[in-house]
Formats: C-alpha cells, structure tokens, sequence
C-alpha cells in the first residue's frame, strides 16, 4: 500500500544553520545575524522564522502545520545553550522578537522585547541582575527588572493588542508628575512596579483579559504580531513608495535578551563602519550608558560619540572595532551595527550593508577598489544613475549662518531660492518681470502649471512624494519641497507662518529639493563640481576633491566596459558642444521644428497660407539657406560623429496664432471698419488646419506627404550642408530620419525623393547620408519587417510609442490624474519618466527583433526621454540597441548606466 509522506517544510532556522545569501527566506537581518554567529562574532543565539512561514500565514489566516513544534524544538535548543528557560521564575530566559524583511524596512513593522517575563520571572530577574555581579546594586537591579516588565507590557499590549500606545504614556507621565520628576531614568522600583499594575489595569480594560503570563503563550502571540505587521497601513504605503512586492512577507527573529540597562557598564549603540554622508574613512557612531536600544532610536537621552567608549570600557571599544574592521572586509562594502554592551560583554545586535549618500557611495566605492576589496566591475555595479544626477545638481552653500526653518519632503532635486508667492498668476507676473519666484500653496492642481513653470520651485504644505506637485516638478526637473506640515499656508493672506514667524509674498526663502529643508532669506548657491568635471573645468587628475576623483574613475571604466553607444537629443549648436563635452558619440535627435520658431515663424506663415505652387517654392527657397546653416553649425560641432536629424515633426497648425483669439481679432477689425483681408485668409487657414486631436494629427511624415516640397527642401539643407563642411575639411555623417511613419509605402515614398535629391547634391564630395525612421507608432513596430526593408536605421520614439500604446495624451496625463494612479499603485513610476517594459517594451522587442531579421545591419536607437533614463537604459541594453539617445544633461547618467547593464550579472538584488 502505497503510504502518502508529506514532507514536512522547514520554517524555523537556527542563527548557525544560515548565512547572508539567504535573505530571501531569512529577511535581511536573519540572514545577517546568521553571517555573523557563523563569522564566529559574539551574536546573542537565536533563531528565524522563514518568510515562507508568514506567507503561509498570510494567505491562510493560520500559522502553517508544524510550525508550532519547529518553534518548541528551537525555543529547548536555545534554552539548553543559554542554561536558562523561558520566563523561569527564578533565572529567566527573555527573548525578543523582532520583524526582518528581505529589504530594510525601517520601523515599518513590529518587535517585542522582554518576551517571557510574568509575575513571577520579575523577581527571579531582579535576584539574577543582583546576583550576577556587575555595578548594579540589589535596588538598581530591582529597578531593571521592573523596567523591563513594563516595557514589555507596553509593546506587546500595543502590538500585540492593539491597546492604544497613549494609556501607557499618559500612566507614565501621572507617575512622573506625581513624584515631580521629568527623566523615566529617575524612576525607583517602587515607582515602576505600580505602573507594572497600572498597565495591567490598561491592558485589561482594552481586551477583556489579563495579560498573558505564560511564557510560551507570550512568543506565540508576538511571532504572530509580527506576521500581522507585515499588512499595517504604514507598511503597505511604504512597500508602494519603495516598489516592494507585497508577497515577500517578514521574517520573525526570536533573540536572547542582552541588556544595555544593567548599570554605568552597560549600554548601547549604532555605528557606521565610515561616514555615511561624506565616505571619509573613520567610524563613526553613536552610544549610550545604561539604556536599551529603543532609547538611542527615541532621543530621549544624549549619546556620547562613539570614540568616547574607549575611555568607558577599552577592552569592548577595541573589540568593537577589531569587529567592524572584520565585517567591513567580509561585507566588502560600508556597514552599519547596532551593538548592545552588558555588564562590559559586547553583543552584535545586527548589521547590513548600510545606506550612504549619493557623494558617499562613489567615493567609498573607489576607497575599496584602492583597498583591494572589489575591483572596477563591482564598483560601476556599486553606484547608479540616479545618484549620479542627485550629484548634477546645485547645491546651497550652508554655513551655521543658515538654519532650516522647516523641513518637508525632498520631492525634486534641486537648490532654489526666490521670492515667495502664493498664486500661479502672480508667479507668472512676477516671472514676467525677471523676478525668480517660489510657489508655494497647501497643495497643488493641475489649475497652477503656469506658475509651476514660472517659479524656480515649488513649496506645498501637504502632500506626499507622489503628490501632484511632486510628480510633475519632477517631471519638469524643478525644485520642489512638499508636505512641510509646519507651515500655515493662508493663500487669500498671502502669507504663510512657519515657527512662529511669518513669511509675506516677496520674501525670500529657500528651498533644498533634495533634503527638503526650507530656509529664510537667500542661501547661495554652489555649482556642482562633478557638472564642473563634465565641463572640463576640473581636472580630475589634480583636484584632491575625493568625489570627483572618484566619479572620473568610474566614469572612465564604465565607459570601458559599455556596450551602447550615448548620443544626444540637440537642436543647436550650443547644446551640441556641450553634449559632446559630456561625452556624447553623436546627436540621437535632432528636432528641426525647433528651427522654426522665432523671426522665422513668418516664412513658414507663408509657406502654410501659400495658395500657389509658386508662392509655395518661394517660402521655401527663403527657408532653404537658414536650414543650411542650422545643420553646418550642428555638424561642425560634431565633427567626424553621426547626426541624426529628424524632418519636421508637428502639426503646423503651432505656427500659426490660436484660433479663437485670431478669430476675435478679425471680428474687433471688421468691426471698426479695418481692411482685414490677410487676417481673415489667415483665419481661414487655421480653421482649415484645425484638429480635435492634433497629436494624432497632420504631423510628422503625413505633412511632408501633403505639402509638396517641403521635406525636399529639409533633405536639400542637410545634404548641402554636409557637402559644405567636407569643403572645409569636416566630417559631416548625416542621418536622415523621418518621423512618425505608420507603414512602409510612407518611408518608401519619402525615400525615393531624398535619394534623388542626394544623389544630386552629394556628388563626388565623398558625403554618406544614411536614411532611416522613427519607429513611434504601434503599427511601425508591428511591421518592423517591412519596414526595415526601407530603412537604414530605426530610433524608437518612445514618446510617442508610450501615448499611442496607453492611449495617454502626453501632454495632459502627467498633470491631471497621474498623481491617483501613482497613489493607487497602478503603476509605480509614470510610463514617461521610465519604459513600461511590459508593453511599450514589448513593442520595441518585436520591432527590434523583426527588424533585424530583416535587415541584419539595421543601426537601433532610441531617442524618446527614455534614453536617459536609468531602468529604461537597462532594459534597451538587453534587447541589444546599439546606442541610446538623451538631453545632453542625461548623457553622463546613461553612460553610467549603459556601463553598469553590461557589468551586472542578472539576478543581483542590490537596491
Ligand atoms: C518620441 O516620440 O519619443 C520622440 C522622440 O519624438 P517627439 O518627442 O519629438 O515626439
Ligand atoms: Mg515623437
């Protein structure tokens, strides 16, 4: 007979039995913990309940068979290495229980600590800490022991419980007013075992029951507790913001107890294992006498610096840095610890790799490629775009002269200082006038865009990181500071209070987008000295600037190392040069609408209202010389570099006046008795041109089909610009594209006219012209086959793709509902800001790869915003683009990123 076995799953690890790769399973501080009791470092025992276990639990509403008897047989083994049992009535074992998810979430879920003390264990307690040696006299000892029980019943009975935290803090404070006392340290015995029982009177009146005096019971409850915590409102808001999957589920640590609060040699702390912000090598951190650990993270007391330890107890101090030397080399990255010392017996409470700044994560990462401890690969994989931008960006210049007034969200990098205003049009007026501007309002709405792009920054009271004002400042890389709930915000006033002082329209304040302080008055502005390196105004080579050394090296190795090309999206000159001075390999994009504005608004006036062949071929012989010497001026600067420039792209209808006020105009003329002819021509025109939706429109190749000459004319220009600078002895490499192509009889009739004209033009100058398309409608990706045949190149206008692949209209989404998307979580990020791989991304695979199959020498680019951005680049990397193309600020960030897709192994899950 066949016997069914079910295997039994393992959910309980004990420190010894995992190691730091196990975080998936273990969270992250179960798996450090085990690293570290395995590196043989003096680490309380303990053991972890599995991520595993809490999904279960999650999912089913009960702890998972087998569970119970995993934590039983654990719970003897740790009793039987510690020679003690749980809350033994006469030398107590206690325990905490603490949540570690696979990433930090820090004080998102929940902990108990003191787990197995009762009624009784308290007096074996006491008798223990006085018994056991040490400086705690017998009434110190007494003290300890009764702190410890109320702080157990206060944490279990508010996580555990639910009983609301402020009973127990009121009871505190009844005990305290009555003994006329301020400090909790300056509570007796006496003191603390009445409010033992008055917490108990709490905990009774909230749940009906007294609270839990058996040990086992206790575990069970706060293990459970713990799993809850993983679906607080908080945790889940926070697993949104930080694009954690909701799945993962927390670990439970269960540890044995050391205390920091057995008397003056005792105590506990936090350290970095080098500066966190700057990267300078050194350690840094912080302790505190006689406390517990919640006391540091609370503030309540001062801690000494951390170097003080060596004049309290050098044998722990010396210890302590033999261990974190040790961690560090094992870690080969900067750690941080929490460590508790009882009785001068040091104990490693946790470590992780911790986090940094961005200046602190490039200088460090150089630090260990020079100690040997990583090498060039790992330290491109070490550091990111994102932080690399966060580097780009002006900084104030503080002194002590200057103190934040307040501080609310860093919502959008940046420094700016201006005036403040408290309306979108008394922005725009102000802005008018040269004046710099900061908005500020409670929140933002879709109504105050005008002043947002007329403000140097943006200041809300209210409002998260995924706020409106935040999500479109960012959008417009603009300044801004949101949810700083310490400001009085009275629009009609026009005023704001902020610490008592008030702050009227025209004042000056401000604002840091990154750390999301708020000054008064002007702090001044620093350049960035890694845009200054850029720029080539730093040598990298002679500054003793630890950050730009550091950006250069890695720099120059992902650069090495990269497989994609960085181009640049430039309609000038100018931000051609500069482009190539942050190291652009050509121009991805080259928007020649832009050419059209200004003074020359008015031959393209004419070109559109021409109503002959004749006055047509006019307009456009006086467009052909200034196109010419746009595209001479661009080639120059990218000498001996390809260009690739795009045939006008938008509906013309955006040459011409707005329908409704030529239409006014023309009726006030009429009225008066004017000779309105040309405006009522013009007025015809833009009626004719009209569109409900110019964006899917008469745009882009549809134009150059409708009005003869036109892109005929563009190819012309380039062509004989790229002849004129082979004259003078510079490389052109133009490449033609033509946009938003649909099918390839579009591409092939555009073809066949640009080959004539260059063959014509061309000669024997030796110029090559290559000719290819966007590929930015659905239906070009769809039949990238086809389209390949006619194309020598594709550049994915992901723009484009991304509107017409959602549906979105890009220039209104982003402002109007955007924000309630982000908060609902439909997506993380906006489709604009990063590629949705999954289907936009989808189309570029299949165009990509059609395409190729078609055509095996087919260049692939991209040339939408998505080219700079740092996932994006990633993912164009994989599906083997050979270049990406970005503003020329974004080119130093792509580089970067382009290097760290091609060093990364998959799989890694560094954050
Ligand atoms: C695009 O659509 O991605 C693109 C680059 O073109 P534009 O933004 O000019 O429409
Ligand atoms: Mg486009």
């Amino acid at each position: 007979m066949a016997v069914q076995e079910t295997v039994e799953r393992k959910y309980v690890y004990d420190f010894a039995e995992g190691n730091k790769d196990l975080k998936d399973l273990l969270g992250g501080k179960g798996a450090n913990l085990a690293e570290m009791t395995n590196l043989g470092l003096p680490v309380p025992p303990g053991f972890t309940i599995t991520t595993e276990a809490c999904q279960e639990y999650l999912a089913t509403g009960r702890e998972p068979d087998g569970l119970a008897d995993q934590v039983a047989a654990h719970l003897a083994a740790l009793e039987q290495t510690m020679g003690r049992c749980l809350g033994d009535p006469d030398d107590p074992l206690l325990v905490s229980v603490r949540s570690g998810a696979k990433f930090s979430m820090p004080g998102m879920m929940e902990t108990v600590l003191n787990v197995g003390l009762n009624d009784r264990s308290v007096v074996g307690l006491a008798r223990q800490a006085a018994g056991s040696g040490g400086q705690a006299d017998s009434a110190g000892a007494e003290r300890f022991a009764w702190d410890s029980y109320r702080r157990l019943i206060q944490m279990f009975g508010k996580t555990v419980c639910e009983v609301p935290g402020e009973e127990f803090e009121h009871a505190l404070d009844d005990v305290k007013r009555a003994r006329g006392i301020r400090d909790d340290v300056e509570l007796d015995a006496d003191d603390l075992r009445g409010l033992v029982d008055a917490y108990k009177k709490i905990f009774r009146k909230h749940t009906g029951r007294d609270f839990p005096q058996e040990p086992r019971e206790q575990l069970d409850l706060a293990v459970r507790a713990v799993f809850d915590s993983w679906n607080a409102e908080r945790a889940v808001l926070y697993r949104r913001q930080e694009r954690i999957p909701a799945s993962l589920g927390t670990a439970v640590n269960v540890v044995a107890m050391v205390f920091g609060n057995l008397g003056p040699d005792s105590g506990t702390g936090v350290a970095f294992t080098r500066d966190p912000a700057s990267g300078a090598q050194g350690i840094y951190g912080d302790y505190l006498a006689n406390a517990q650990g919640e006391d540091v993270v609370a503030g309540i007391r001062n801690t000494i610096p951390l170097q003080e330890l060596e004049r309290l107890d050098k044998r722990s101090y010396d210890e302590l840095l033999d261990i974190m030397a040790r961690l560090e080399r094992h870690y080969r990255d900067l750690c941080d610890i929490e460590f508790t010392i009882e009785r001068g017996k040091l104990w490693m409470l946790q470590t992780r790799v911790g986090k940094r700044t961005a200046a602190a994560a490039f200088v460090i990462a150089g630090q260990l490629v020079d100690e040997g401890l990583i090498d060039l690969d790992e330290a491109v994989h070490r550091v990111n775009g994102a932080q690399l931008a966060q580097l780009m960006f002006p900084r104030f210049q503080l002194d002590h002269e200057f103190q934040a007034v307040a501080r609310g969200i860093g919502a959008s990098p940046g420094a700016a200082v201006g005036q403040v205003v408290f309306t979108s049009a008394r922005a725009v007026e102000l802005a008018a006038e040269g004046k710099r501007v900061i908005l500020v309002r409670r929140e933002t709405n879709p109504d105050d865009l005008q002043g947002m792009i007329a403000a140097q920054g943006i200041l809300t009271s209210r409002g998260g990181k995924t706020s409106h004002a935040a999500v479109v400042a960012r959008g417009m890389g603009k300044t801004c500071v949101s949810g700083a709930d310490a400001l009085e915000v009275d629009v009609p006033a026009r005023r704001f209070t902020v610490a008592g002082q008030t702050v009227a329209e025209g004042d000056v304040v401000s604002i840091d987008g990154t750390t999301g302080n708020i000054y008064l008055g002007e702090v001044p502005v620093m350049p960035s000295e890694v845009v200054q390196y850029f720029e080539g105004n730093l040598d990298p080579e002679r500054t003793d600037d630890a950050l730009v050394r550091a950006v250069h090296r890695i720099m120059t190795h992902a650069d090495q190392r990269r497989r994609l090309a960085v181009r640049a999206n430039a309609d000038t000159g100018a931000d051609a040069a500069r482009a190539r001075r942050f190291g652009a390999q050509g121009i991805g994009l080259c928007r020649t609408e832009h050419m059209f504005l200004g003074d020359r608004r008015e031959l393209v006036e004419r070109l559109i209202l021409a109503r002959t062949d004749d006055e047509r071929e006019k307009a456009l012989a006086a467009l052909l010389p200034l196109q010419r010497a746009d595209f001479v001026e661009i080639f120059r600067e990218m000498d001996g570099l390809p260009v690739t420039v795009r045939l006008i792209d938008p509906p013309l209808h955006e040459f011409l006046p707005p329908l409704e006020q030529l239409a006014v105009n023309v009726a006030v003329a009429q009225e008066r008795g004017e000779d309105v002819a040309q405006e009522e021509a013009l007025l015809a025109a833009v009626r004719r041109m009209h569109e409900e939706n110019p964006m899917l429109g008469l745009r882009g190749v549809r134009l150059g089909l409708v009005i003869p000459g036109l892109f005929a004319m563009q190819v012309r220009a380039i062509t004989e610009a790229a002849v004129q600078c082979a004259r003078d002895g510079v490389t052109a490499r133009p490449e033609i594209m033509v946009p938003l192509v649909g099918a390839v009889q579009e591409l092939e009739t555009v073809r066949a006219e640009a080959e004539r004209i260059i063959a014509e033009v061309v000669g024997g100058s030796g110029v090559e012209v290559l000719i290819g398309t966007m590929i930015e409608v659905p239906r070009a990706a769809l039949t990238a086959g086809q389209i390949a045949e006619a194309a020598q190149f594709f550049s994915f206008g992901t723009n484009d793709l991304t509107q017409m692949g959602w549906g979105f209209s890009r220039d209104d989404v982003e402002g109007a509902f955007f924000w309630r998307y982000l908060e609902l979580g439909i997506f993380g990020i906006s489709p604009f800001e990063s590629l949705d791989r999954d289907g936009v991304g989808r189309l570029v695979r299949i165009a990509a790869e059609e395409g190729r199959a078609a055509r095996p020498d087919l260049k692939l680019g991209v040339c939408g915003e998505h080219g700079g951005d740092p996932d994006s680049v990633h993912f164009f990397h994989e599906v083997g683009l050979d270049y990406v193309s970005c503003s020329p600020f974004r080119v130093p960030v792509a580089r970067l990123e382009a290097g760290r897709a091609a060093v990364e192994t998959t799989g890694s899950d560094s954050r």
